[in-house]
């Protein structure tokens, strides 16, 4: 039994979960999930860093929260301390993966950022001198 108010609250909090994860579990819900296979670096119950597929240096991982968050812009007040706990994690691992001579951090964002999954990540780049401005 919910009575009609119920209903309707019920309601909002989907829409509003789908206004900020969207509809589409991505192909990181996946790799989170182990239905995928990532060289896993890291891993805790918030968070999880791997290697990129595709990796444009010689040490290339992603940090991502397991909270299927779509990008950094859709990111909430609340979210605060996991934004910290996201870049406290990928600290660890450049320590971790031996980058002891500096590294670049980048967040794509929405279309003019190039994000093409939409599951909020922490690229951490290293192991070669990086440029600026980047492409
Ligand atoms: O920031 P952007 O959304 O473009 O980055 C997505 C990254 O996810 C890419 O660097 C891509 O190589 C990586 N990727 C991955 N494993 C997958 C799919 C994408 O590492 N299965």
């Amino acid at each position: 039994f919910s009575s009609g108010s119920d209903e309707v609250e019920k309601a909002k909090l989907a829409a509003a979960a789908r206004e900020k994860y969207g509809k589409e579990p991505t192909i990181f819900s996946k790799i989170i999930d182990k239905t995928i296979p990532a060289d896993i670096i890291y891993e805790d119950d918030k968070v999880l860093a791997f290697r990129d597929v595709n990796p444009q240096a010689p040490v290339h991982f992603l940090v991502i929260p397991k909270e299927p968050i779509i990008g950094i812009s859709k990111a909430t007040d609340e979210d605060t301390q996991l934004l910290g706990y996201l870049l406290n994690t990928a600290r660890k691992c450049a320590v971790s993966e031996g980058l002891s001579n500096g590294y670049r951090i980048v967040i794509n964002d929405g279309k003019d950022g190039a994000q093409s999954v939409f599951h909020l990540h922490i690229h951490v780049l290293g192991g070669r001198q990086m440029g600026w401005p980047p492409g």
